[in-house]
């Protein structure tokens, strides 16, 4: 007892559970801590509008967590709570992805990667924000309004996770899950100033997750510390029947995860973003003072260079939105969601249904999509967008045969100003201009909130990783905490 709400709801993931077992704090203090707060934004002028929909039996939840632990149950997250981005099954409640097109559909089941939070003994506090279909950087495409930046808001807290974002680093929730298939969990984490992991493909089960580009999309988490994201991984992680694509991973425990030795540990800075055009240069500014950082515990640091990685984007696009078309045709006004029926027949309700309930983004990523897929181009455009995608995944695993770990800015701005590029859907794309190349190399990263621009904003670089290098990134993080602290609110003391 003792502590303000204010207190917990700034208290770390890792913190707060050392509370709850030792009996200083319970599950409901910080439930009903979180939920005040969430309250008292919402009626703000400029609230965050992290969370579409809080769920009304978290308190429930969390007071039968503190019951369990008084009756002796050990379970390592129990009365821990989190929230979840709208594109993950949570059984028995609203997934709606951000579009018109779900209105009213509830999960059947729980994600994997929800399921095992649960069995776990972690409380879903709600559902967060997203662009529709994960489609876009910003949340301004969400069929909800968009997010704020907790930071700034008249700023997007980016996207598509913004939501999920936006509720770790406004105080509303510990962790968030978010989902990845091009850089949507890190750009958020980067524009709000926490962390963000992407981790490697198949590290998390996609099982209960609504797919987007499925060779692309995995599950990421939003935290405030590398420790607090190696506990919501070490639950998560792991081979799952359920998704043949998933591999069996062990993190650690991460309670005492130890901090990386950077002596002699060899980093690659990849040319064609370091020196990229387009790069502000605060985030140069903010880059290279990491790097000396770096070079200050022993690494060795390297400019290599990767040309293929400025095919990235590119090779992204017309991968992710080939995908996209053929996923989302699932969504025909029979299956889930809302049904438009002229009572013309079935091509009328498919037309009426998705002509209403998907918003214009998504439509003009599945007309591309099919554009591409056409037989006008034979599927040339696709193919050879995989066989770029091939020679990435080849570059990019030769540079860790020699390296460690990869330093890159996570992007090349900082958080936007709110309906700065929402009609510019170039401009958008060109927001991941550092993220997509580890999707498409299927490799672990993680931004890291390492500096502050001068006005304040949060600047996230990423530390990359080989394939199945997530506990390597997450201590080389630990690292530059322990040294340089975790005060994502203060300018970093770089
Ligand atoms: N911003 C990217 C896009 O719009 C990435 C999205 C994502 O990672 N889900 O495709």
């Amino acid at each position: 007892m003792g502590k303000s709400e204010t207190d917990i709801c700034d208290l770390s993931a890792v913190e707060m559970l050392k509370l709850l077992e030792d009996g200083s704090l319970s599950s409901l203090e910080i439930v009903k801590a979180y939920k005040s707060a969430w309250e008292k934004d919402c009626t703000s002028g400029k609230p965050l509008q992290g969370y579409v929909e809080w769920y009304s039996d978290a308190e429930e939840k969390a007071a039968a967590a503190d019951a369990a632990r008084k009756n002796g149950d050990k379970s390592p997250l129990l009365g821990l709570p989190f929230a979840v981005k709208d594109n993950i099954s949570v059984k028995g409640k609203k997934c709606t992805c951000g579009s018109h097109i779900l209105e009213g559909y509830i999960a059947p089941y729980n994600a994997t990667v929800v399921s095992r939070l649960l069995d776990a003994g972690a409380v879903p506090l709600g559902r967060t924000n997203m662009d529709e279909f994960a489609m876009g950087s910003s949340t301004e495409y969400s069929s909800y309004g968009p997010s704020r930046n907790p930071v700034d808001r008249n700023l997007t807290p980016g996207g598509s996770s913004g939501g999920s974002a936006a509720v770790v680093a406004g105080g509303q929730a510990p962790f968030a899950l978010g989902t990845e298939t091009g850089g949507s969990v890190r750009l958020p984490a980067s524009y709000c100033g926490v962390y963000g992991l992407k981790p490697t493909y198949g590290t998390l089960s996609r099982y209960g997750v609504v797919a987007f580009g499925s060779s692309l999309d995995q599950v990421g988490i939003l935290s405030k510390s590398a420790e607090d994201t190696a506990l919501a991984l070490s639950v998560m992680a792991g081979r799952d029947r359920c998704d043949d694509t998933s591999a069996s991973l062990e993190i650690s425990n991460p309670s005492n995860l130890p901090p990386l030795d950077l002596k002699g540990v060899k980093i690659a800075l990849p040319k064609e973003f370091v020196v990229a055009k387009g790069l502000d240069s605060r985030i140069s500014a903010v880059f290279d003072k990491v790097c000396v950082w770096f070079k200050s515990q022993g690494a060795i640091l390297d400019v290599v260079s990767i040309p293929v990685l400025e095919a990235a984007v590119s090779c992204y696009y017309v991968i992710a939105l080939s995908e996209a078309a053929s996923n989302l045709s699932r969504f025909d006004g029979i299956r889930y969601g809302i049904r438009r029926d002229p009572g013309e027949g079935y091509d009328e309700l498919y037309v009426s249904t998705r002509s209403d309930g998907f918003g214009a983004e998504v439509k003009r990523r599945i007309v591309i999509g099919n554009y591409v897929l056409s037989t006008h181009f034979s599927g040339d455009c696709y193919k050879k967008a995989m066989s770029v995608r091939a020679r990435i995944q080849k570059d990019v695993a030769d540079v860790f045969s020699k390296y460690d770990l990869m330093l890159v800015p996570t992007s090349p701005t900082t958080a936007f100003p709110l309906g700065s590029k929402v009609d510019d859907p170039l401009a958008m794309y060109l927001s991941d201009l550092f993220t997509t190349f580890v999707n498409l190399a299927r490799i672990p990263s993680l931004s890291v909130p390492m500096g502050k621009t001068p006005e304040g904003l949060p600047v996230g670089i990423q530390i990359c990783g080989p394939m199945f290098g997530e506990e390597k990134i997450l201590r080389a993080a630990k690292t530059w905490e322990v040294d340089c602290g975790r005060e994502f609110s203060a300018e970093a003391p770089l």
